[in-house]
């Protein structure tokens, strides 16, 4: 490549920086507004400011449902802003996996308790061993397994984990007794903003990103991803990581 051609790449690199932060900024500034709206449209509802009639409360509760739709839709764009740091940027370090789990499960504490759902985690006996991995990275992978876990269950379900080491991987498992992914577009579930149809009448927030960047951080580690499901009756989802080989002593 000659200079000419380099100097052009790397002209391009610093415009793409800079729009991508662009939408950062204004996607963040978007989001700071519609909380506002939403703080505010929170206490009408509540009446902490007097009473509503029928008609004001129902005609509220529309702009409160489609301010909430708009927030995860910013949401979605700070994502996908973000969808370079998921293909690149990586800072691999030894990551207990139990640990990270734990302090993942506590974050969605007050969700199960409102929605009656029970979360457990079944550690193995063991110290499974580390894995080199990014920790901030995995964390969006444990998240969006367990949020979907909760957000497909029905309430009052059982969201159950698993981890185990086994022929120098680390395996877990994310078991729902929820709604399922139907046979027939399993094979779609990993699609930039696919979302089932069952899924998407069961709840209406949703963009169909999670399993695209999950997929992705888990293929950057070596591991791998798949699930298993029925229609109403639940889904598993497992990834493998492989183990950081253990320092043998000299
Ligand atoms: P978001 O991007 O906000 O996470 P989403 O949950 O719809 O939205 P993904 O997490 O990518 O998107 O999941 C894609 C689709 O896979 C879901 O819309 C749903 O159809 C299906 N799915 C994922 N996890 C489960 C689950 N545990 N139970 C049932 N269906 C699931
Ligand atoms: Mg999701």
């Amino acid at each position: 490549m000659d200079s000419t051609a380099k100097t052009e790449i790397a002209k391009l690199q610093e415009e793409n920086a800079l729009k991508a932060d662009l939408i950062s900024i204004s996607s963040h500034q978007l989001r700071t507004s519609l909380s506002a709206i939403k703080w505010v449209m929170k206490m009408i509802l509540d009446k902490d400011v007097g009473p509503l009639t029928t008609e004001q409360e129902g005609l509220l509760k529309k702009a409160s449902d489609s301010n909430e739709r708009m927030i995860a839709l910013v949401n979605d764009l700070l994502n996908l802003n973000h969808a370079q740091d998921i293909v690149s940027g990586y800072t691999f370090e030894p990551v207990q996996l139990v640990d990270l789990i734990e302090s993942v499960l506590f974050e969605f504490t007050s969700e199960t308790k409102k929605r009656n759902i029970e979360i457990l985690f079944l550690k193995p006996d063991t110290h499974p061993g580390s894995i080199s991995a990014d920790k901030v990275k995995l964390r969006v992978v444990l998240q969006n397994l367990v949020e979907n876990a909760i957000k497909y269950s029905k309430d009052g379900g059982k969201v159950f984990l698993s981890l185990a080491s086994n022929d120098g991987k680390l395996k877990l498992s994310v078991k729902d007794n929820g709604i399922g992914i139907p046979e027939d577009v399993q094979p779609q579930i990993f699609k930039k903003f696919y979302r089932a149809p069952n899924a998407e009448k069961w709840q209406t927030v949703g963009s169909g990103l999670g399993l695209f960047m999950v997929k992705k951080i888990i293929e950057r580690h070596n591991g791998k991803i798949w699930f298993e499901s029925t229609e109403n009756e639940g889904t598993t989802f497992y990834i493998e990581l492989p183990l950081a080989p253990t320092p043998t002593v000299a």
